[in-house]
């Protein structure tokens, strides 16, 4: 696990690994103590914090308000940098037009559906109505085979079209060539299928993986990622023990006795 000594470059996923998730993405509410612990990291690694969401970067910052973090959204389809640039990708349009309305009627008759429309792609939600789940993913598959600009995403209770081009991986690979994430070990938190990117991403880098697992995740099949969180409780407490050693590491450091730094298990 992480040496405090280290420099380190700290990815997070959102819902499901810092946030609990919600019935809808609207109702995630993070504890309280979370922006500060967010902030602390931030501080400690010198800005290298990001979060990686398959939310919009407006989204990700309505739930973390009034903090403003680096931030890769929609699956990497968008990504603010350290210095605050965003740098998106042209949806493709045309596409988009096309599903839009076969979306809208799908749910419209179909109860505890939820389509979000993010504007550069579409998550259908099924959390309300986990038995649709099949069928919705058989939906989505069919419209994504015949869009060969959108790739389906099988999320936890969502199935997401999104715009091909871009992942959390290469989101994260990004960050990792400019500053102040550049020259850092990353490690990254995630806890569903769409973070297996991310993971490998961060193995690759030479980083650390966690999975962040619950009820609804224990034991669901392989995962590229080397560690295990169980729960988002437990993620904010590692990350608060990691909080305190980077801080120490960083005041021995200023005074003159780097190298006697614990490891953190
Ligand atoms: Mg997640």
């Amino acid at each position: 696990m992480p040496e405090a000594g280290e420099r380190w470059a700290l990815f997070l996923d959102v819902d499901g690994t810092l946030v609990a998730i919600a019935a809808t993405p609207e109702q995630a509410r993070p504890e309280p103590m979370l922006s500060p612990l967010l902030q602390r990291l931030a501080r400690a690694s010198d800005g290298a914090l990001a979060l990686i969401s398959g939310r919009s970067l407006a989204s990700i910052d309505r739930v973390f308000a009034p903090l403003r973090l680096p931030a890769a959204g929609l699956h990497g389809w968008e990504r603010r940098r350290g210095d605050g640039g965003v740098v998106t990708h042209q949806p493709p349009a045309a596409a988009l037009e096309r599903l839009r309305p076969r979306l809208a009627a799908y749910v419209a008759g179909r109860r505890g559906l939820l389509l979000e429309d993010k504007g550069t792609g579409f998550a259908l939600h099924y959390r309300l109505a986990p038995e649709r789940g099949p069928a919705v993913r058989r939906f989505a598959r069919r419209l994504a085979s015949a869009e060969p600009e959108l790739r389906l995403l099988a999320g936890r209770k969502v199935a997401e079209l999104q715009p091909r081009g871009a992942s959390k991986g290469e989101a994260i690979a990004a960050f990792l060539a400019e500053p102040p994430f550049a020259g850092r070990r990353p490690v990254f938190a995630g806890d569903d299928t769409t973070d297996e990117d991310g993971f490998i991403a961060v193995n690759a880098a030479g980083g650390v993986s966690l999975r962040v697992e619950d009820a609804e995740t224990r034991g669901r099949g392989p995962s590229a990622a080397r560690h295990r969180v169980a729960g988002v409780g437990a993620l904010h407490r590692w990350l608060g023990v990691l909080a305190q050693r980077l801080e120490a590491a960083d005041r021995s450091t200023r005074s003159g006795a780097a190298g006697c730094h614990p490891v953190l298990r």
